[in-house]
């Protein structure tokens, strides 16, 4: 049963990923008590495609897989069990104010996510600041896009993760994909591919994978994961001596060519092959199929971004972008295909360390007046900068000793999972709101459940830059409240009395007055605007501003109005391989899953579609350690262990596996990644980390073979 029942067809978006499709629900089942998700052909980014995700969406708004009411630890017994909403709230601001009191405000932590809406993430961010007084608040989207937007901040002052619409990749002439598996994680995405292709466009991919998006590139590039710096430098090199370089546009528009390509020089084809693995020719290749045409796109996802060196690794792909004038221009340019739902105005509202709402910086005292002016309070009585994601994970129980979650499952999601979960477990107090229990939510003192997707409306800002509206389609469940409702009762409890509406149209005009002036600026967005136009771009500073699909034709937003060359060598991953650790581990997703799991895997068609995670392996490497399709691999790194079954296929490298992250338990991959992190973004290193094989024993018998490290290395010299 669905907590209420809708009786006229509502348009609204996805629950899920950053591409936020359009749907419609209308009523399902017998006596219109369900709802079922049907086309929506008018909204312009997907047109009408979904994947299973999104059309299956509604299987989580079921009592069956859902949370029904709060649930409170026994301290007893340890076990969570039902509570009012009034005992558990008061048992949250409890926990709360006895830790701040008694260790002070940054004792207390907050940890939001890139699937909370605009409104949510704003409300999340002013009460971490203002009620609990504390600088410890980031958010998982840290371990999404960061190096990405950090990039663009430095190379063009701002970041919006795509500076142009996805209508327009159709109409440019090659397009260079990297470290993006669109077919798995946004399908409704690829025919912007297909019809780049079909318009006579190139694609060429870069991915250590064939992956399903790479089988339709004119040109696969498979670089060894940790080395497409060294891969976009080598380009950018040949761009030089073949004299490809557009040099009235470095000399117009740009600051610091010469220093970028003196490093990019440095990076010769043939070391750019040794290092990579990718032939000299292909790399000719791409240079001549990227530069031939009028205009080109570069662009990035998680593969180049996960990594301690996320930030250079954009930034050269960016240089390339400079190099060649393609930026800033119609048609041509360098965009971050966002990931998570909410992942582009997730980082712009101030869930994350560094940041006030509007994009704003919270060490620019011009920007906490600013903020402060619209919150009414002093702008002394703002904290500072806080830790990243994982740091602030990795200080729980020691400086951090209580936490407030929301709309995150880190046991499943960070990097050295097993190490996180520890730290979970020795805080003195966990609140988690969530829509299901999970993994994490199952260690908390308390748990509060909150309403969803069809259940409330909000604003999300999806990989275009474009604010769209997600409406309220049905009553939720009798047990459940908003995240804002949430946010105001603790408010409440803890003494502050108003600021905290559950309105969120209300908290939406309050967003668009705190981030007026800023870079990522709404003030002239609304939601009947939204409604009527599908959406509105920021930046939108006036109510008759028509918004900015389009960023950077004229000026980049330095202050010069110039993009900035930012000079990057290649350097090595956070964790090599060596004779212990001979293979190399890179993590990602598949189709039927999203993100940790939480939602998905309730899912019955998408659970039968990817039931559990694999260990994806090549044939020459899976006859090293003796091991046939489906067979338990053991994977182990320096952090830990973790078994899954054997796929194998030749569309990897024999240096490389790979296993999705979706899944806790025995087969969960981030109990292996490295928490290196980049020393810009602070960005986990998740696509990098040393790994060895082992073949599992077997249910009732041997292991079928030795799997020993030096046979590992051995495959790993014929990878090359
Ligand atoms: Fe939802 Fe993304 Fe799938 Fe579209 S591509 S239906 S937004 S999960």
């Amino acid at each position: 049963m669905l907590g209420g029942m809708l009786t006229t067809v509502t348009s609204t978006h996805c629950p899920y990923c950053a591409l936020q499709c359009g749907m419609n629900l209308r009523p399902a089942g017998e006596g219109g008590e369900g709802v079922e998700v049907v086309e929506r052909t008018d909204f312009p980014v997907n047109r009408g495609a979904l994947c299973g995700k999104g059309r299956t969406a509604p299987a989580v708004l079921s009592s069956r897989v859902r949370l029904a009411g709060p649930l409170v630890k026994n301290p007893a017994t340890g076990e969570l069990e039902p509570a009012t909403w009034e005992e558990a709230l008061r048992a949250v601001a409890e926990g709360l104010r006895r830790t701040r009191d008694g260790h002070g405000a940054d004792a207390v932590g907050v940890f939001g996510g890139g699937g909370l809406t605009n409104e949510k993430a704003y409300t999340l961010g002013k009460f971490a600041r203002l009620v609990l007084g504390t600088s410890q608040i980031d958010y998982n989207g840290r371990f999404c896009m960061s190096s990405a937007a950090a990039a663009h901040q430095r190379a063009f002052g701002l970041d919006r993760g795509l500076p142009f619409p996805l209508e327009d990749i159709p109409r440019t002439g090659c397009v260079i994909l990297v470290g993006s598996n669109l077919a798995e994680t946004m399908p409704p995405a690829l025919r912007y591919l297909t019809e780049l292709k079909e318009n006579g466009g190139r694609l060429i991919v870069v991915d250590p994978r064939r992956t399903r998006t790479a089988e339709q590139a004119d040109l696969h590039l498979a670089p060894r994961p940790g080395t497409d710096l060294a891969l976009a430098l080598g380009l950018l090199h040949l761009v030089v001596a073949e004299g490809r370089t557009d040099d009235d546009f470095i000399r117009d528009r740009t600051t610091g060519w010469p220093d970028a390509r003196a490093a990019a020089m440095s990076h010769w084809p043939a070391l750019v092959e040794r290092i990579t693995g990718v032939p000299v020719p292909q790399l000719r290749e791409a240079v001549r199929v990227f530069c031939e045409p009028d205009n080109a796109m570069v662009l990035t996802a998680r593969g180049p971004e996960q990594q301690s060196k996320g930030t250079d690794t954009v930034g050269a792909w960016i240089n390339l972008c400079l190099a060649t004038g393609r930026a800033g221009r119609p048609l041509s340019g360098y965009g971050c295909l966002t990931g998570q739902g909410n992942g582009q105005g997730g980082r712009e509202h101030g869930q994350k360390a560094d940041q006030l709402p509007g994009y704003r910086k919270l060490d620019d005292p011009a920007a906490r007046a600013h903020v402060a002016g619209v919150w009414g309070v002093d702008p002394d009585t703002l904290p500072g900068p806080g830790r990243s994601a994982y740091e602030l994970l990795d200080a729980l129980g020691t400086d951090i000793k209580a936490l407030l979650l929301m709309g995150s499952n880190p046991v499943v999601s960070a990097p050295r999972a097993a190490h996180i979960q520890e730290r979970l477990e020795s805080l003195d107090f966990l609140a988690v709101a969530d829509v299901v229990l999970s993994e994490t939510a199952a260690l908390a003192d308390v748990v509060l459940p909150v309403t969803q997707w069809a259940e409330e409306t909000g604003t999300t800002t999806n990989l275009e830059g474009r604010v769209l509206l997600r409406r309220r389609a049905i009553q939720p469940p009798e047990g459940v409240r908003s995240d804002l409702e949430v946010l105001h009762g603790l408010a409440e409890l803890l003494g502050w009395e108003k600021g905290f509406p559950t309105d969120p149209e209300e908290v939406f005009d309050e967003l668009r007055r705190a981030s007026a002036g800023g870079p990522a600026d709404y003030a002239g967005i609304s939601y009947r605007r939204i409604v009527e136009e599908d959406g509105v771009f920021w930046p939108c500073p006036e109510a008759d501003h028509p918004g900015t699909p389009r960023l950077f034709l004229d000026r980049f937003a330095t202050p010069d109005g110039l993009a900035r060359f930012v000079p990057v060598t290649h350097r090595a991953a956070g964790e090599e391989t060596d004779e212990e650790y001979p293979v190399v581990l890179t993590t990602g997703r598949v189709v039927s899953q999203y993100q940790s799991g939480a939602q998905t895997r309730r899912v019955a068609e998408l659970n039968a579609a990817a039931p559990g995670p694999f260990v994806e392996l090549h044939p020459r490497l899976a006859e090293r350690l003796g091991v046939a399709e489906g067979e338990p691999v053991a994977v182990v790194s320096r952090r830990g262990r973790a078994v899954a079954p054997a796929r194998i296929t030749t569309g990897i490298r024999p240096d490389t596996v790979f296993m999705p992250f979706h899944w806790p338990g025995e087969g969960r991959a981030n109990t292996l990644t490295n928490p290196a992190l980049d020393p810009t973004s602070r960005m986990p290193e998740f696509k990098v980390c040393a790994v060895r094989l082992e073949a599992a024993a077997r249910a009732g018998g041997q292991a079928p073979g030795a799997g020993r490290a030096a046979d590992q290395a051995a495959g790993r010299a014929a990878g090359g």
